[in-house]
């Protein structure tokens, strides 16, 4: 029998529970097997909602109102340009959109281990004269210490704390008084007005809504960390995507060194920018001059390795493109890129054996972008394909030589977009001669170019070219 008092009737009345889809933080008063908005399976958790305080934030109320509830003259705003932070990190400004902007909330996403603490932790380091609080909910002191030795890098003004609700972060930023706030990671938050468990989306979301008011009403920028499962099934970044100003995704494979930093959103800025980086022990070093990375250094031509342009954000990229090809030794022959579209390549493959008279149906392909980067660009389509026939052939292609044109399913070479910026990246980096499609022609000024710039329209028209 169950017995209800009057005084245990008011808190069941204060606590309401509502399922959310884990997945994208679909909100549902009842259990749902499939998500309406998703529609990924079994993601719904059920989280108890304090509903008395669930308006209420733990930033305090009354500051709000004596600094956002006034309208401004427009021209009493000032640009956000001329207050811009600048970071000693030359690749984070730049995905930024030229500096970190005062009040602003970025959130940083990536798989777990791909480096994410140390670039903040790195960047939070470098900010020397501005007082930094690294709020962590990961790592000990002591680990973040020991990483920061490892950083080799250090600052009288970096603030650690270790601790997970809410409540307790604002009392730390109202003693500190930080001019930036890095959080490790939003998935260790919790608030009070909230039952459910970290990371759980009602959480997450609570946790971020919070500090938003934090970051709008003193004009503090704020960094949150948030990890993403590649199966997507964590309370994830997903559901932070329109909550915060700046998403920046932090990618690579963790086994490789360089790690690209991408805008997937940005509100002051745009969405087209990317730093790189390379993970090395003492840190992550920008790397601002990425061609020269990515392409290998060898002594001379190599059967197989041709160099394509690719862009990447705004930046033309020189990127270096092997092959494998070998008689498959039984059964259906393999086909294995590596940073390239599987099926792209067994279209190439197609192109290759119907339109230019290769018998690639018996052979084993491997094709691998050298770097570890991942390149959707189709103007590397035709460097793919060289490679390819010089592995076959075993004729190696000049190392002087590079590759920028798509190759359309009638074996003809098509136009790419900013084909002038990509010749002159393979100028600036010593190549003698860039092949491209003579659809590219008419948008071109050849005056500007020393390097030789060969135009043709269709694939087999390279071949005779290159291989006779
Ligand atoms: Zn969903």
């Amino acid at each position: 029998m169950i017995i209800v008092t009057k005084s245990s009737k008011s808190i069941l009345a204060k606590s309401k529970t509502s399922f959310f889809c884990q997945s994208c933080g679909y909100e549902s008063a009842k259990w749902l097997g499939k998500c309406p908005s998703c529609g990924s399976w079994n993601t719904f958790v059920e989280e108890l909602i304090a509903k008395e305080e669930s308006n209420k934030t733990e930033w305090r109320q009354e500051s709000v109102r004596s600094k956002t509830l006034k309208a401004k003259a427009l021209s009493d705003i000032e640009t956000l340009d001329d207050v811009r932070l600048s970071a000693a990190d030359g690749e984070l400004n730049r995905v930024l959109g030229g500096g970190i902007v005062p009040g602003s909330l970025v959130l940083v996403g990536g798989e777990p281990g791909i480096g994410k603490s140390t670039l903040l932790l790195q960047v939070g380091l470098q900010l020397k004269t501005m007082r930094v609080l690294y709020v962590s909910g990961e790592e000990s002191e002591q680990q973040i210490k020991m990483r920061a030795e490892r950083l080799g890098s250090t600052s009288e003004n970096f603030f650690i704390f270790t601790e997970t609700n809410t409540k307790n972060v604002f009392l730390a930023i109202e003693e500190i008084k930080p001019d930036l706030v890095v959080i490790d990671s939003i998935q260790t938050l919790q608030s009070n007005q909230l039952d459910s468990a970290a990371g759980s989306i009602g959480q997450v979301r609570q946790c971020t809504s919070e500090l938003m008011k934090f970051a709008k009403e003193t004009e503090t920028p704020v960094f949150l960390i948030g990890h993403i499962t590649k199966d997507g099934l964590l309370a994830g970044p997903k559901v932070l995507e329109h909550m915060v100003d700046t998403v920046l995704q932090f990618e690579g494979d963790r086994h490789l060194t360089y790690r690209i930093l991408r805008t997937t959103k940005n509100r002051f800025g745009s969405t087209s920018e990317i730093g790189i980086y390379e993970m090395l022990g003492n840190g992550l070093r920008e790397v601002s001059n990425p061609s020269e990375i990515l392409i290998s250094q060898r002594d001379g031509p190599l059967s197989g390795v041709t160099i394509g342009t690719t862009i990447e954000g705004n930046r033309p990229l020189l990127i270096e493109i092997q092959s494998l090809v070998s008689p498959a030794s039984y059964g259906t022959p393999q086909r294995t890129p590596t940073g390239f579209d599987h099926k792209r390549l067994n279209m190439l493959l197609a192109v290759l054996e119907k339109r230019c008279g290769f018998k690639m149906g018996m052979q084993d392909v491997f094709l691998n972008i050298a770097g570890g980067i991942r390149v959707e660009d189709p103007a590397i389509d035709l460097a793919a394909c060289i490679s390819i026939i010089s592995s076959m052939e075993e004729i190696p292609v000049s190392d002087k030589i590079c590759f920028a044109a798509e190759v359309g399913l009638s074996g003809e070479l098509r136009a790419v977009n900013k084909v002038e910026s990509r010749i002159l990246e393979a100028e600036k980096l010593g190549f003698e001669e860039i092949y491209i499609s003579k659809y590219s022609h008419k948008s071109i000024d050849f005056k500007k170019f020393k390097i030789g710039v060969k135009s043709f329209g269709q694939l087999n028209e390279v071949f005779q070219d290159l291989f006779g």
